[in-house]
């Protein structure tokens, strides 16, 4: 076994018997390296950067699962709309009306979830929790057609602080539960996408359905 073939293993192990699935964070590294889990089983690989997003899926197997995980410019959509599985990353409703336009010109219905703001940096994109609730209340999302809302997305502070983060994530995991309670109670509504390499289990005690991890499988990224 190759070393990401080995951490790739480690991983899984930790995701075994819990409801949470893994999507591999492979930004920044080679096809190659993506290969290596691919031969391992792994089918669903986060991206974070649309040419290289689309270059990647040209070039790799045509069941690969593919997410988008990062900031995603409106003009951008376009590029990913025929074969994106699911949005991690809406961080506004304009942004989700362009998904659902360019979702219906390819004739799909694309898979979304909103991404909330509960850390402490102001670097993170995303809706407060009372922004997104003023939002689902608004309504607006309910004409969209050919977008699917399957639930929400957070990242926690980047600190040592274990409480802090469970704090974050747990606040996260309780409005997904209100939202699902008052608004959305289809059970397509049902994904947490929280957690990372150096949070992945707090957030899975906390009920995370999805984790996002990157360098505890492929190693450090060179930018
Ligand atoms: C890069 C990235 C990850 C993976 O981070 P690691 O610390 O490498 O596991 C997860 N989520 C998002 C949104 C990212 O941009």
């Amino acid at each position: 076994m190759t070393t990401i073939q080995t951490n790739l293993q480690r991983v899984l192990n930790e995701l075994d018997g819990s409801n949470t699935r893994l999507v591999a964070v492979s930004k920044y590294h080679p096809a190659e390296a993506i290969s290596q889990a691919y031969e391992c089983g792994q089918r669903i690989f986060g991206e974070s950067h649309v040419q290289e997003l689309c270059a990647k899926h040209e070039n790799l197997p045509a069941d690969i699962e593919w997410h988008f995980i990062g900031h995603l410019q409106t003009n951008k959509v376009k590029y990913m709309a025929p074969f994106i599985t699911l949005i991690h990353s809406v961080d506004s409703m304009r942004l989700l009306h362009e998904i659902d336009r360019q979702a219906m010109r390819c004739n799909r219905t694309i898979d979304c979830l909103l991404q909330v703001h509960v850390a402490k940096e102001e670097t993170k994109f995303g809706f407060t929790p009372d922004e997104l609730l003023q939002v689902l209340d608004e309504g607006e999302w309910k004409t969209m057609t050919h977008t699917r809302i399957c639930g929400l997305m957070g990242m926690a502070t980047n600190t040592d602080d274990t409480e802090q983060i469970r704090s974050e994530f747990h606040t996260l995991r309780q409005l997904f539960d209100t939202i699902h309670a008052n608004h959305m109670p289809q059970p397509t509504f049902r994904e947490l996408s929280m957690g990372m390499s150096h949070d992945y289990k707090i957030a899975m005690s906390e009920g995370s359905t999805l984790v996002r991890i990157g360098s505890s499988i492929f190693g450090d990224r060179t930018y």
